[in-house]
């Protein structure tokens, strides 16, 4: 039976693995090793519902504390200024693949030229707004719509970080610097500064470095390059002053790839 786990990097990737598994399986010993020296990548800030899915149904986290403390906004989908139309909404709710009762076709085939408000979620992207005000409980908002995050990556790793240690994930701060190969793979990680950790079960989510799989066990890197148009990213922003918050990522067709702009609650991105 394993009983010790280790993980290797403490970005998103690595936490949500340790919470899920002492939230799933709380016998297992889980430690988590990351190195403040490399650090964490910092961007990456839309998601699709799968995240609250995955955070709320799944996990079972509570929605007030994420909220409170990672101080994500709401997505319901991306607008694309891209075609034809002056813009495109693609909300996470099912909109041209949905069919009313009423109805013999599905909606796509009532939409023609005019593509806004197709469902709930393109509706209310179309009006600025992130949820509609709750039939039964009055000013509450009626959350049953799709949505996913808009998520500064620092704040989601710091409040997986505060969750990790409350779920009693052990953190050893560390280099790794080599492995140790057993019979059945890896069976220790080697620190820089000596130590030596063991382990039944090594989880990789060291990111782009992938020092166990990669590095370690020589697993290939399939990489995309040969088949992208762009593969570089530049970052930048600026303070909210009075624009309104958009409930939505907006996608901007540019010459040579897209403009992303994504909307916290002090800057945007
Ligand atoms: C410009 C840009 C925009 C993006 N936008 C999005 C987006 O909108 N939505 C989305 O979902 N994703 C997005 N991504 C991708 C997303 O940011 C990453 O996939 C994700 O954050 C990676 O997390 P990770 O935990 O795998 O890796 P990392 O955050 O890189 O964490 C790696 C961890 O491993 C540790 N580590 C590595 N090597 C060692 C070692 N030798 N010893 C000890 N510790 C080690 C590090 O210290 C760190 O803790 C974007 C990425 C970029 C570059």
């Amino acid at each position: 039976m394993i009983q010790n786990v280790l993980v290797l990097g403490a970005g998103s990737a690595g936490l949500l693995a340790a919470i899920t598994l002492r939230k799933k399986l709380p016998a297992l010993t889980v430690t988590l090793v990351r190195s403040s020296d490399i650090g964490v990548i910092g961007v990456g800030e839309g998601t699709t519902p799968n995240m609250p899915g995955f955070l709320f149904g799944y996990l079972g986290l509570s929605q007030k504390r994420f909220y409170e403390q990672a101080e994500p906004t709401w997505k319901l989908g991306i607008r694309f200024l891209w075609g034809p139309r002056e813009y495109f909404d693609f909300s996470f709710s099912h909109q041209v693949d949905r069919q009313w009762k009423n109805l013999p076709r599905s909606n796509g085939f009532y939409t023609d030229e005019d593509f806004r408000g197709v469902s709930i979620g393109s509706a209310l992207m179309d009006a600025t707004k992130a949820f509609p005000r709750s039939s039964r409980m009055l000013g509450m908002p009626d959350m049953s719509v799709s949505f996913g995050f808009h998520i500064e990556n620092v704040k989601l790793v710091q409040t997986l970080e505060s969750i990790a240690l409350e779920l009693g994930v052990n953190f050893v701060e560390g280099k790794v610097s080599g492995t140790e190969r057993g019979p059945k793979g890896v069976a220790a990680l080697c620190l820089e500064d000596g130590r030596r950790l063991e382990a039944e079960l090594f989880v990789d989510s060291s990111g782009f470095r992938s020092e166990l799989l990669g590095r370690a066990l020589g697993e290939e890197f399939q990489d995309y390059q040969r088949a992208l148009f762009c593969d570089r990213a530049v970052v930048g922003g600026w303070d909210r002053t009075t624009e309104p918050t958009l409930p939505y990522t907006v996608a901007e067709t540019m010459e040579a790839g897209w403009a992303w702009q994504i909307d916290h609650e002090h800057h945007i991105n």
